[in-house]
């Protein structure tokens, strides 16, 4: 695909996220980017050199097409979205088969459809499917557990490149006889680790040689990914810890995410499943655990104290993790964390969608969900409920500081990623008759009601990689 990759400077409005409980509104600002497509000065309607630092941008547009963007009266610019949870050859069973409990969801959809990766042309295909998708809803960063393959694995995380979208991917490690079909595993633990070290060189140098390449590359890294602790033997589990250590790598597993997984940690060790994880080197400020649903105060002091990750996934929660997400507790608690769409647990690739039910499982969470419960026992008997900008900087700073990448944010050293809303598109009005113009509002009605035909385009690290007609 041809990416515009000149852009320098923009003018517009942008609303962001910068810290966790407020947005802040830039009305008319002019953001310029550097050749790495970084944000390197926010200049606002009001400072100084104003006008004249917008002339020279327009002068330069006029000079270099490409080089300027004017936001139109009715758009607004958006961070682009990160989103820290996705099974990308899961992504082909997107709303099939949820009213399954999660072992027969597993078993008879789940891996027989994963193992379709054995061919990697066709991993690359639904690779490249879905990271443009993401795209098109606005998420430029994605971290996504690929398959159990090799070859498959790495496929996702080319098409990713080519697609212009941030990607950190991880080969699955599922290596337990015992746990796994035979159709669908690694052979041993060995092998296991084997195949996750290659995997991690080949991203490395697939990254490499796409910058050298292009300034403006997103990046493409690796991840060691453990699938979750009852798929894998000690001595796998073991080994990626170690792995992720001497490599300063990120790693990405299943936590406490429902009843079952729960519980298998507690027979098998006799420890909760953080506290396991913790056991084997896998819990860190590079790690994130998707889910985190039943999670100890033990745990959530575990994960404070490592700066261990939660994913958020409030879709796929509804359906699998028997429970809602405590988020505004271990957020309180000092626990990163961010947000994220978990195909095919959940079906939705917007962040949008998830935005919307993280708020409102947040408030479940808080009244109780069963009228015939007495009110003063319904709910969860602490203040859990959090905010749509809340959940709006999960879904961009909060994601991107849990993966420490500059970007989530219209703050100079940050990547450009950006969504350009157009809040009068036919059939997705979001101007509300003109009534509700405080930014409060404005943002709100984003929020809730934007549709992918509201986002006009998107930008990743400064070039253009989705615009609608
Ligand atoms: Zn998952």
């Amino acid at each position: 695909m041809t990416t515009i990759a000149n852009l320098k400077a923009v003018l517009g409005s942008f609303f962001h996220t910068p810290t966790y409980g407020a947005f802040e509104l830039l009305e008319h600002a002019l953001v310029e980017l550097d050749d790495a497509g970084t944000i390197c000065r926010i200049t606002r309607a009001g400072d100084a050199d104003f006008e004249q630092r917008v002339a020279a941008a327009r002068a330069a547009g006029a000079a270099e097409p490409g080089a300027y963007l004017e936001l139109g009266a009715n758009e607004v610019a958006l961070p682009g979205f990160v989103d820290l949870h996705v099974h990308a050859p899961q992504w082909p069973q997107a709303g099939v088969a949820l009213d399954e409990p999660l072992n027969v969801w597993l078993d008879e959809r789940t891996f027989p459809l994963e193992a379709r990766f054995a061919d990697a042309e066709f991993a690359y295909a639904v690779g490249h499917d879905l990271a443009r998708t993401f795209l098109s809803r606005g998420t430029t960063t994605v971290l996504y557990f690929a398959s159990a393959h090799l070859d498959g694995s790495f496929a996702v995380s080319r098409a990713c490149a080519d697609a212009g979208q941030r990607a950190i991917v991880g080969k699955v490690v599922m290596d337990d006889p015992a746990a796994n079909h035979d159709f669908y595993r690694d052979a041993t633990p060995d092998q296991a680790l084997a195949d996750t070290e290659t995997f991690l060189d080949r991203v490395a140098a697939l990254d490499a040689a796409r910058r050298a390449d292009d300034p403006r590359f997103a990046g493409a890294f690796g991840a060691v990914t453990p699938r979750f602790i009852p798929s894998c033997t000690d001595e796998a589990l073991a080994g990626l810890g170690e792995i992720a250590r001497t490599r300063d790598a990120y790693i990405q597993s299943h936590c406490n995410e429902g009843e079952w997984e729960h519980s298998v940690a507690i027979e098998r060790f006799g420890k909760t499943d953080a506290e396991a994880l913790a056991s084997f080197g896998l819990l860190g400020p590079k790690s994130i655990m998707a889910h985190c649903t039943f999670m100890s105060e033990g745990d959530t002091r575990l994960f404070a104290e490592t700066g261990t990750v939660v994913a958020h996934c409030p879709i796929s929660n509804a359906y699998f993790a028997n429970s809602a997400c405590p988020v505004r507790r271990m957020h309180e608690a000092g626990v990163h964390i961010g947000l994220g769409t978990d195909i095919s647990g959940g079906f939705s690739p917007s962040m949008y969608d998830n935005i919307r039910q993280a708020v409102m499982a947040s408030r479940m969470l808080e009244e109780g969900v069963d009228a015939l419960v007495d009110a003063t026992r319904r709910g969860a008997g602490y203040p859990a409920r959090i905010s749509a900008p809340e959940a709006l900087y999960l879904a961009t700073k909060g994601g991107a500081e849990a993966l420490g990448l500059p970007t989530g944010s219209f703050e100079v050293g940050r990547a450009f990623d950006a969504q350009i809303i157009d809040t009068r598109r036919a059939f997705a009005d979001l101007t509300g008759f003109g009534i509700f113009n405080e930014p409060a509002d404005r943002l709100a009605r984003i929020l809730y009601l934007a549709t992918p035909d509201n986002i006009r385009q998107v930008w990743c690290q400064g070039k253009l990689v989705i615009e609608r007609a």
